[in-house]
């Protein structure tokens, strides 16, 4: 219901849009098609999904297959949920140490809401019974510790840190350390994201992974990108540079609830190749929800 009411905005204009163009659905009308295609596009769905779901819609009109705008409507969800399928066949899958430290580390470029989605995920996890330690890996923004530090006290988990400007990989290692020593269950950790200077971030991110490696050897368990959905094509190319810079195993993607462009994360799924495993619904700890694709394309109609 929360996750529902989460993508209502999402819905408003769009699913407004599509449930009027499709109330005048013309199955033998190219106009129709188009038309679809500009919503689609202007949605973020980008331009692979897009075409895929419109000719999909083309071709089954043209055998017969769909009259009515139920028809079309069951066509155009089921091309998407099986578009996302194919290419992410394991997006409802999250990578978990069964009997020791499972490690996952964020990535993403500041103000994506990289931090409240890690402590989000650890309430999650304290919820479950698990113990959990983060790890301010972002020494770089101002802020960004003394923020981890706060939302540590509010869901009940370990902050591990050091001062504004100091070594992410000290920290890092420091924060496995302090995990296994307590036997918890779960290490989050933030990094910083400085996409202004991608060798830099690269060798960043890789020294981190280094020590995380060394440490644990199948660690780090995920890579999470988190991605603003509010910021449409330009979360596109963000992943787009993330994937050539680090092993990204999944994304985040956050503000879903502030959007009316709810598309991108089709694109994401199609153009990339990279599973989005969930989607932020809010500003409060309880709004980190798993991704799942039907009720989001069925959602899309309602
Ligand atoms: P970071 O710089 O990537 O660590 O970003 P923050 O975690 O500090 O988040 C930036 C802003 O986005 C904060 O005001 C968060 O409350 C907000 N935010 C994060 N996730 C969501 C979400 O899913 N929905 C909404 N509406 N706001 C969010």
């Amino acid at each position: 219901e929360q996750y529902e009411k989460g993508l209502k905005k999402s819905r408003v204009s769009f699913t407004r849009r599509l449930n009027e163009l499709l109330a005048n659905f013309r199955y033998e009308d190219e106009e129709f098609f188009e038309e679809l295609e500009d919503l689609l596009i202007e949605s973020d769905v980008g331009f692979e999904a897009t075409m895929e779901i419109a000719d999909k819609l083309r071709y089954e009109s043209k055998v017969e297959n769909v009259r009515s705008m139920a028809d079309a409507e069951r066509v155009i969800v089921e091309t998407m949920v099986d578009m996302y399928g194919e290419t992410n066949p394991d997006h409802h899958y999250f990578n978990e140490n069964p009997d020791g430290l499972t490690v996952v580390l964020f990535v993403g470029v500041n103000g994506v809401g990289k931090t409240t989605t890690i402590a989000k995920m650890a309430h999650q996890y304290i919820d479950q019974g698990k113990k959990v330690v983060m790890a301010a890996g972002d020494t770089f923004r101002a802020g960004a510790i003394e923020q981890l530090h706060v939302w540590g006290e509010r869901v009940g988990a370990e902050v591990i840190s050091t001062k504004q400007g100091g070594d992410p990989a000290a920290v890092v290692y420091d924060s496995i350390k302090t995990a296994q020593e307590s036997h918890a269950d779960v290490l989050l950790i933030d990094t910083a994201g400085r996409l202004q200077n991608k060798k830099n971030l690269m060798n960043e991110l890789q020294k981190m992974r280094r020590v995380i490696t060394r440490e644990i050897p199948d660690a780090p368990h995920e890579t999470l990108l988190v991605l603003d959905a509010t910021t449409g094509q330009n979360a596109l190319s963000q992943a787009k540079i993330f994937k050539e810079t680090t092993d990204v195993t999944g994304i985040v993607l956050t503000k879903m609830d502030g959007t009316a462009k709810g598309g991108i994360v089709l694109a994401i799924g199609k153009e990339l190749g990279i599973p989005v495993k969930f989607v932020g619904l809010g500003e409060t700890m309880d709004d980190l929800h798993p991704f799942d694709t039907e009720k989001f394309a069925y959602g899309l109609f309602k």
